[in-house]
C-alpha cells in the first residue's frame, strides 16, 4: 500500500452553516480520512476535491482551522451580538482523530478555541 499524500492547506472557511438535520454548524478539520471505512458515507460526497483519487489515499490538513476559527467566532458575535450560534458537529465528512491528529491536534485546537470565546449552546441549551 503507497503512503498516503498528506497536503497542508490553508482553509477559505471552516464554522460552515450545516444543511444536516440536528446540527446548526459543522466544522471539518480534513480533508479526506485515512482511516478509509468501507460503508463511509463520507467517501461518496466528500471526494469531490480529489477526483479520481481512493478515498484513504490522501488527507488535506486545514493548518489555519483553529486561527480561521477564532476570527470566524468574533465576527459572528459582531454581526449577532450573543456567543451562541447554535450547535456545532464536528467532522461531518472525515474523522475528527484521524492518526495525523497527534500531530497537528486541528480538532484539540479548534475545541479549545470554543472554549476560550466562551461559546455559549451547552450553556443556555433549548429544552
Ligand atoms: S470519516 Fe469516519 S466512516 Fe469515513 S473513513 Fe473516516 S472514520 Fe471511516
Amino acid at each position: 500500500m503507497m503512503s498516503p499524500k498528506i497536503n497542508i492547506i490553508q482553509a477559505k472557511s471552516i464554522f460552515i452553516k450545516s444543511g444536516l438535520p440536528g446540527s446548526d454548524w459543522v466544522i471539518n478539520l480534513y480533508n479526506g480520512c485515512l482511516f478509509g471505512c468501507m460503508y463511509c458515507y463520507a467517501a461518496q460526497i466528500a471526494r469531490w476535491k480529489h477526483p479520481g483519487e481512493d478515498w484513504s489515499s490522501y488527507l488535506d490538513v486545514k493548518i489555519n482551522a483553529a486561527d480561521l476559527l477564532k476570527l470566524e467566532l468574533e465576527k459572528l458575535e459582531k454581526k449577532l451580538g450573543k456567543k451562541n450560534f447554535g450547535s456545532v458537529f464536528f467532522s461531518s465528512v472525515t474523522d475528527p482523530y484521524v492518526g495525523l491528529e497527534t500531530k497537528y491536534q486541528l480538532t484539540r485546537k479548534c475545541l479549545k478555541a470554543l472554549v476560550e470565546f466562551d461559546y455559549q449552546f451547552y450553556k443556555n441549551r433549548p429544552g
